[in-house]
Order: C-alpha cells, then structure tokens, then sequence
C-alpha cells in the first residue's frame, strides 16, 4: 500500500513501531507536494527544511522511547492563517505578503508538541473570507477530482492538499462552513467543533465570535485522534472551553442502535439542493437507519436568515479585527509619494485599499455600515436577535434527536469563476453551513461517494454543544458502511 493510501493513525502507529521513520514519511509526502502543487497551488509555503528537522527530532525521540502521541511524526499542513514563528503567514493577503509572526498558535503548537511535523502553509481565500479560495493574493487553488473546478474554501488548499495525497492531515479554519465546504467538495473529513473546543490564541481573527479552528483528513479516526491534541483550554484564549475533554477515539465504535437523527426539512427540502446531493443525504440516512437508527423529522424555521445574518454578524466583527492593518503594525504600506503628501490617513487609506483585495474591502465596509450610528439596531443588532432565533432552532431540536444529518452544500464542487462576480450567489451556497458556526455547535463534513460525472459528494452531520464524541460515533459508523470509504482523488 501506498503512504498516502494509509491512515494518519496508521502511519503513526507505524512510526512508533519504527517500521517507518518520520523522515522517509515527510520525505515521501514533501516530494508528492512540491510535485503536485505546480498544478494545484494548495500550498503558499512548502518548508522541506523544517520539516525533516522535526521529522528528525520526533525520530530521536521515538529511539529513546518517547513517543509523545499516536500521531507522533505525520506530517500535516497548516492553514495559513494560523501563526508559525518559523513559518510566513500571509492569510492569502498582500498586506501580509512578508509577514513572519514573532510567535506560534497555541493549535499548532499543540501538535508539534505531540510530535507532529508540519511541512507548509496551505491556501486560503484572502482572511478566510470566501467559498471557493479564487480571492487568494497567490493564485487559485484546484479541485483534485477536477481542476476546473473550486476546491471550495476558505480552507481550499487544507482539503486539496488532502484529497491530493500531498499530506495525510490538514488544519483549517471555518468561521462559516470553511473547514466542510472545502471538505465536501474534495471528498474528505473536516470538523469544525463546538466554539471554544480548540484555542484561537494566533489564529489571525476574521469573525471572533464564530471562528474555530477544525482539522480535515481523510477518516473519521484521524479526525477523532488529531482533534484530541488540538483541544483543550488555553489560557491565551478566554473564549477557549474550560470542560475537560472528552476522549474522542474512545467512542467510535459504540452502537447506533436507538439514537435519533434528526431530518431537517429546510434543508432537505430546499429549492437550491441538488438532486445527487439530495439522494446522498437519503442514501445516509438508509445507512444509518440500517444501523439501528431512529430518523426524526425536524424543523429550523429561521433558516432563511442563516445566510443574511451570518452576512452582517461576520463582516461586522471582520470590519474592527482588520482594523489593525493600517500599513503600520503589520505588513504592506503603501510608499507612494508618502514623503511629498505625509498625512497619516492618507497611508493609512493608500495602504489599505492596495494591501486588500475587493471581497475583504466589500466586507469591511459592509461590516463598517452595519455597525455604523443610525444603522446599528437595524442591521447588526437585528442580525444578533436572530442569532438568538437561529440557536434556539438548534437547542428545541436537540432536544428531539441526538445528531442533525442534512448536505454540507446545495450542489457539489462549482466550475472556477463561476461565482466571482456575483458575491451574493457566493453567500448563498453557504446555507447549510453558517446556522452550526451562529449557534456555536459541533458540525462535520463527510465524505458520501460520487456524483455520476465523479465529483465528490458529502453529508453534514451537527451536534448539540460539547457533542464532538456522538458526531465522529455516527461519522465513523458511517464511514464503515462501504459506499461512504475515503478515496484520493487520481492526480
Ligand atoms: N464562505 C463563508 C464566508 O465567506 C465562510 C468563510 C469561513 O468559514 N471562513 O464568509
């Protein structure tokens, strides 16, 4: 079997038996991305040397016997808008083309401290805002199953560079659906977990109070076993959940006999969804039902809010976070005849319209208006009244059923340019995914087959708060079921 053929789990369980060494493993998955990128720019940054001098250090380690986790020398790749002192950071942005940060996310560092290897930076729609990550300042990133075609995004290279095989495992971010986009069109696993599971200290802020950091790859156990080392309280975060966390493997396999999925009727039902997207999400709930499952019919009546106050909250929070790029503290500044005209706001403005690109100008003046006297009851503080509405939609159904299974997206993979001028079609493909990220709670992406022209398919599984454990329960059950298996994509 190939290395990009096993599992995350498998090759760690290897390296620790000293059957592989992380080196020949890094190596293998370093010369398969620097082959593969030229095509498919999933990465910003590709760091063979760092690299295998981690590689080499959890090697050393492993030979005295230390083996710090079951993950302990697998490579991964980074989203790149997490933190690495040893890494660029850019956000897909020009106004942090050269930026180096002075310290680590506490995610990341989580995982190096577990042994694991990162070897890159991967592409991302500019600041995380966007579905398809074509608003990237270094270029598109392509869908591995068609290159046509959007990989989807924000998190577009974490899940092309998995689908690919360029990495076993792969960190992004999903403030709105940016970790189970992303993975549903590439046809892997990605977890965005309850608000507060996993530290945001050096993720760079998009929508504070919706980000989470969430890992993709390719099975649900990777996804279980690399959730595990990224979660936890972090003092750097007060936002970050003080609970205990729950062991996440440890629950795979129970039995799905006399647990209820709930069917969602607005999803299910909407006029946008796909027919091969529909009958996935039928044939997951045949499977389940197989199981032992009960399936329950459920309502989320605010549902055709989602989009537009996810809309107005987002950009909202996004309009005073990128507040800090003023061409001062951090990277790009615009030098045009600054000497000659010298007025402060004058760079600062010169600086920030050349240093983003025009979805994040959009947002922030959108955010800017949304906030602004005369408005702000209007829209921002209208927009979280119905927050309010949108999770007590989610908590009355959770008190029906144990997970929620409906589409991660209304079609599958979209064609390459086909959204870009028109940013309110691209907001509306985000209809199943922003209502997990206002109401805080767990949601995951998995893979569900194909379409009949070989495009991958997905179901979207959420859970109520803190339910992480029954949501990779049922995705793992799921996933044994043939027709759900993990496939890489022929690049
Ligand atoms: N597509 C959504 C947006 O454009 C979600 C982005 C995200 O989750 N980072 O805002």
């Amino acid at each position: 079997m190939k290395l990009e053929e096993l599992s995350a789990v498998e090759l760690g369980r290897r390296i620790a038996a000293r059957e592989l060494s992380s080196r020949e493993v890094t190596l293998y998955f370093l010369d398969r991305a620097n082959r593969l990128d030229g095509e498919l720019n999933a990465f910003i940054h590709i760091d063979s040397e760092e690299g295998l001098r981690l590689a080499e250090s959890a090697d050393n380690a492993i030979s005295h016997g230390d083996v710090a986790s079951p993950l302990a020398g697998v490579p991964v790749a980074i989203k790149d808008v997490l933190c690495t002192s040893s890494m660029p950071t850019t956000c897909g942005s020009k106004m942090l083309e050269h930026y180096q940060p002075p310290y680590t996310a506490t995610a990341v560092k989580n995982l190096t401290r577990a042994g694991l290897v990162p070897i890159g930076k991967t592409n991302m729609d500019e600041f995380a805002m966007g579905g398809s990550t074509e608003t990237s300042h270094f270029g598109l990133t392509r869908n591995p199953w068609a290159k046509d075609r959007t990989p989807g995004g924000s998190s577009g290279g974490a899940a092309a560079s998995l689908a690919a095989g360029m990495v076993p495992l792969s960190i992004g971010s999903d403030t709105g659906g940016s970790v189970r986009q992303p993975a549903a069109f590439c046809g892997v696993c990605g977890i965005k977990p309850t608000y507060g599971r996993i530290s945001r200290h050096g993720l760079v802020a998009f929508a504070s109070s919706l980000d989470q950091v969430g890992p993709l790859a390719h099975y649900v156990e990777d996804v279980a076993a690399i959730l595990q080392l990224l979660s936890g309280h972090d003092n750097r975060d007060s936002t970050s959940l003080k609970q205990p966390v729950p062991r996440f493997t440890a629950e795979l396999n129970k039995s799905l006999k006399g647990i209820r999925v709930g069917v969602i009727h607005e999803h299910l039902e909407h006029e946008a969804l796909d027919s091969e997207v529909r009958a996935a999400v039928l044939d997951g709930q045949r499977v389940l039902e197989d199981l032992g499952a009960t399936l329950v019919d459920v309502t989320l009546p605010h549902t055709k809010y989602s989009v537009p106050t996810y809309y107005l909250v987002a950009p909202s929070e996004a309009s005073g976070n990128l507040s800090r790029y003023d061409g001062v503290h951090f990277g790009f500044r615009s030098r045009v005849s600054a000497a000659l005209e010298s007025p402060l706001d004058a760079m600062i403005a010169r600086s920030r319209s050349l240093g983003f690109g025009a979805e994040v100008r959009r947002r922030v003046m959108l955010g800017t208006f949304a906030l602004s006297a005369g408005y702000y009851d209007a829209y921002y503080k209208k927009a979280l009244q119905v927050r309010r509405l949108i999770a007590n939609d989610y908590r009355a159904a959770f008190e029906r059923v144990d997970v929620l299974l409906g589409p991660v997206t209304p079609r599958p993979a979209f064609q390459l340019g086909e959204n870009t001028d028109d940013p309110v079609r691209m907001y509306l493909e985000d209809l199943f995914t922003v209502g997990a990220n206002l109401a805080g709670i767990p949601a995951m992406s998995i893979p569900a087959g194909f379409t009949a022209g070989g495009l991958p398919l997905a179901l979207h599984l959420e859970g109520p708060a803190f339910g992480e454990s029954r949501l990779l329960n049922v995705a793992y059950q799921l996933q044994q079921a043939k027709f759900f298996n993990a496939k890489l994509a022929p690049v």
